[in-house]
C-alpha cells in the first residue's frame, strides 16, 4: 500500500510517500525556518502563509520524485492535530481536496503518533509494545505504545517542553533559532560541569519540568551581566544540555525499569540530540533492553512519519470524511 503523507503543523510543509508504513519512496520538506529565525521563533501567521504557498508544489514533488501519480496512491494521510491551527488547516484542507478529487481514502494522523512512527522507517523489526520518549518543540511525553494505535501516557512535562527549553535558552545565550541544534553546536568543547544547574522537583514519578531549569540559566546570565561579567556561552550550553539530557534519560530509564519494557525508543525533534541519544542508548543497554533511535533526518517534522503512521491508522479503520477538522490540541491517546 502506498500512502501519501502530508504535514503542516508548524513551520515545515512536508509530503512523502511510504510503502506499507516502512519503506520510504519519496520525502520532500519545504520550511520557513530561516524566515522564522529572524523573529527568534515561529510566527504562526507567517507559517500559515508559507504553507499555502508551498503545499501544492511540495506534494507535486513528492509524487514526481516517486514517479507516481495520484492514481498510484492508495490513501492520503494528513496531520490533523495538534499544532498551530492556521498551519494545520492548510494541510487538512489540501488533503481533503486531494482525497475528494482522487477518490482515495483520507486518513487523519495525530502529529505525535507520527513522530513515534518515524522509528518504523528506520527499524523494520520494530513493533509495539515499546516505551517511547517523545520530546519535541511543544511536547515531552513518556508513552507506552501498547499497539499501533493504542497509547498509555506514563509521564509528561508539567510546564515547558524540552525543545521549547532549548529554544528559550538559546535565545538567552544569543544563539540562533532553532535552539536545539545551536545549543548542541555551542556545547561542543564546553565544560558540562562549569555551571551548576538545578534538577527541578516535580510531582509524578515520570513527569518532567523545565521552566525552573530555563529560569536558572536566565538568572546566571543576568547575574553575570550585573557584575559586569559575561557568561561563557559554550560552557553554559554544555551545562544546560547535560542537565536536560540527564533529566529526560533518567525519567525514561526509570519508566523502562519499572514497566520491564523490552524495547525503548526516542522520538521528536529533541531525539536528534547527541548527548540524549548517548545517555539513553547506554542506559537502556544496561537494563538489558533493546534501544531504537530514529534517524536524524526523521526526528524533526516530515511527511514520511505521517505516511508511516497513516498506514497503521488505515489498517485500524481510522478513515475520515470531508467533515474532518484540524485541532490545536488533542491527547495522543484519543480514540
Ligand atoms: P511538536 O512536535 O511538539 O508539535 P514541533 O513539531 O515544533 O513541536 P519538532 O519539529 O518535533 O517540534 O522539533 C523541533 C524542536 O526540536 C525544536 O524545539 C528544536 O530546538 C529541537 N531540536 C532540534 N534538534 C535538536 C537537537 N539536536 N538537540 C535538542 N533539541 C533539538
Ligand atoms: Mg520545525
Ligand atoms: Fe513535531
Amino acid at each position: 500500500m502506498y500512502i501519501l503523507g502530508i504535514e503542516s503543523t508548524c513551520d515545515e510543509t512536508a509530503a512523502a510517500i511510504v510503502q506499507d508504513g516502512r519503506t520510504l519512496i519519496s520525502n520532500v520538506i519545504s520550511t520557513s525556518v530561516k524566515e522564522q529565525a529572524l523573529y527568534g521563533g515561529v510566527v504562526p501567521e507567517i507559517a500559515s502563509r508559507r504553507h499555502v504557498e508551498y503545499i501544492s508544489a511540495t506534494v507535486e514533488k513528492a509524487l514526481a520524485d516517486a514517479s507516481m501519480e495520484m492514481k498510484d496512491i492508495d490513501a492520503v494521510a494528513v496531520t490533523f492535530a495538534p499544532g498551530l491551527i492556521g498551519a494545520v488547516l492548510v494541510g487538512v484542507n489540501f488533503a481533503k481536496g486531494l482525497s475528494y478529487a482522487s477518490g482515495k481514502p483520507l486518513v487523519p494522523v495525530h502529529h505525535l503518533r507520527g513522530h513515534i512512527a518515524a522509528n518504523y522507517l528506520t527499524h523494520p523489526d520494530l513493533k509495539p509494545p515499546f516505551l517511547c520518549l517523545v520530546a519535541s518543540g511543544g511536547h515531552s511525553h513518556i508513552v507506552m505504545v501498547e499497539d499501533w494505535c493504542r497509547y498509555r501516557v506514563l509521564g509528561r512535562t508539567v510546564d515547558d517542553a524540552a525543545g521549547e527549553a532549548f529554544d528559550k535558552v538559546a535565545r538567552t545565550l544569543g544563539l540562533p533559532y532553532p535552539g536545539g541544534p545551536s545549543v548542541s553546536a555551542a556545547a561542543k568543547g564546553g565544560n558540562p560541569r562549569a555551571y551548576h544547574l538545578p534538577t527541578p522537583h516535580v510531582e509524578g514519578k515520570y513527569n518532567v519540568s523545565f521552566s525552573g531549569l530555563k529560569t536558572a540559566v536566565i538568572n546566571e546570565v543576568h547575574n553575570a551581566e550585573q557584575r559586569g561579567e559575561t557568561i561563557n556561552v559554550s560552557d553554559m550550553a554544555a551545562s544546560f544540555q547535560e542537565r536536560i539530557a540527564q533529566i529526560l534519560a533518567k525519567k525514561l530509564l526509570a519508566a523502562a525499569a519499572d514497566t520491564g519494557a523490552k524495547v525503548v525508543c526516542l522520538a521528536g525533534g529533541v531525539a536528534a540530540n547527541g548527548r540524549l541519544r548517548q545517555l539513553v542508548n547506554d542506559g537502556v543497554q544496561k537494563l538489558g533492553a533493546k534501544v531504537y533511535l530514529p534517524e536524524l533526518k526523521y526526528c524533526g517534522d516530515n511527511g514520511a512519519m505521517i505516511a508511516a503512521q497513516g498506514y497503521y491508522e488505515y489498517l485500524d479503520g481510522n478513515i475520515a470524511d470531508l467533515t474532518l477538522n484540524g485541532l490545536p490540541t488533542l491527547p495522543i491517546d484519543y480514540r
